[in-house]
């Protein structure tokens, strides 16, 4: 009784670490990443920023410059608090361990973001997924069904959804936040492609109600920065499970030296929005390649043969990401991130010759 075999939970062995691919010498279109690096003059002056920041010493935990800077750039009104995850992904992880009580269940929509479901079983929490409708919009009956037999301490909604990038009707999230008793989690990480889709203004209004957001599709991967905003009685109880000084101090001064000048990012996600739009075009006009709606920096895309495309777009250097084996509405499918406008021609000539 010595080896990890023996005493790490059976749940988490069977788990496979959250897989990233090699994306050496790719395009690579398969994270949702910004195609955008900083503006060299830019990139200059964040050098000198960080230069003077004293690595030496913890964070101020509760990073109040960060925070009022973050508010500003996303529109958070001054009423609600926030509370501040290394991405959002660990702010998931704070979510479920606070509510994984002895037969709580996470409840979340079929096909969405993976790491809901990782997250609960991280956490020792049950897990229930309810599928989509096949066009991927919500199955509002069959939600409400399942909130009221599992009863949800928690129920996760991506807004828009990744990987579909549909944004689900604003009235049946409403129905779902009013018929659960637990927790409902908005997840906000697409809102800067969502055309000022948002449920930031309904967050205060339902005792169980949050929202989260990250800058990570905003262009800032690399930061590792998210948050989490709602009523304070559930951001006091999170924050007993944040760990101290998750946000580092590069992560605090970078994040507050570029939103401090947000039109270069605003800049970005323009160029990226019309890009998606040109993109869809040319998507349209193949044969055979039935196109989703997207609210998001990525598109999916149904084709007669998913993985020989994936394939072939490898073949060509093009890394996107295939769900094939994930998810029975999603076979045959394929998530591309929007890129710049020479990765997106090269991805649409592969496409075309690999579909
Ligand atoms: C990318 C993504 C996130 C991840 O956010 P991080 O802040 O990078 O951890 C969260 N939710 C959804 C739905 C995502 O697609």
């Amino acid at each position: 009784m010595k080896g990890a075999a023996d005493w790490v939970r059976e749940e988490i062995r069977a788990l496979t670490a959250y897989h990233v691919s090699p994306a050496a010498g790719f395009v690579k279109l398969d994270a949702m990443e910004s195609p955008y690096a900083l503006p060299p003059e830019m990139a200059e002056e964040l050098g000198r920023v960080l230069s003077g920041v004293a690595v030496n010493r913890y964070p101020d935990p509760t990073s109040p410059d960060l925070k009022r800077v973050l508010r500003e750039s996303m529109g958070i009104p001054d009423r609600l608090g926030i509370l501040l995850g290394n991405g959002s992904d660990e702010i998931l992880m704070m979510i479920a361990m606070a509510l994984a009580r002895p037969g709580a269940v996470m409840l979340s929509v079929e096909p969405s973001f993976v790491m809901y479901r990782m997250s609960a079983t991280m956490a020792g929490m049950a897990y229930e997924g309810v599928p989509l409708k096949e066009d991927f919009s919500l199955d509002l009956p069959a939600v409400l069904g399942a909130v009221r037999r599992v009863r949800p301490a928690v129920t996760w909604l991506s807004y828009p959804n990744n990987p579909t990038g549909n944004l689900f009707a604003r009235a049946d999230v409403l129905e779902i936040v009013k018929a659960a008793s637990g927790l409902v989690v908005v997840d906000e990480a697409y809102y800067p492609y969502s055309g000022g889709a948002t449920m930031l203004d309904e967050v205060g209004r339902h005792p169980n109600l949050v929202l989260v957001r990250t800058v990570s599709k905003l262009g800032l991967a690399g930061l590792r920065l998210g948050l989490v905003t709602g009523p304070d009685d559930w951001l006091a109880e999170f924050d007993k499970l944040r760990l101290p000084y998750n946000v580092n101090v590069l992560t605090d001064a970078a994040a507050r030296f570029i939103l401090s000048r947000r039109d270069v990012l605003d800049a970005q996600v323009a160029r990226i929005n019309e890009e998606r739009a040109r993109l869809e075009v040319a998507l349209d006009a193949m044969p055979g390649v039935r196109r989703f709606p997207s609210a998001a920096n990525f598109v999916l895309v149904r084709l007669p043969d998913g993985p020989r495309a994936f394939e072939g777009l490898k073949a060509r250097g093009i890394l996107v990401r295939s769900f094939q084996g994930s998810h029975p509405l999603l076979a045959d499918c394929l998530r591309l991130t929007v890129g710049t406008p020479e990765e997106n021609g090269k991805l649409v000539d592969a496409l075309r010759q690999s579909a």
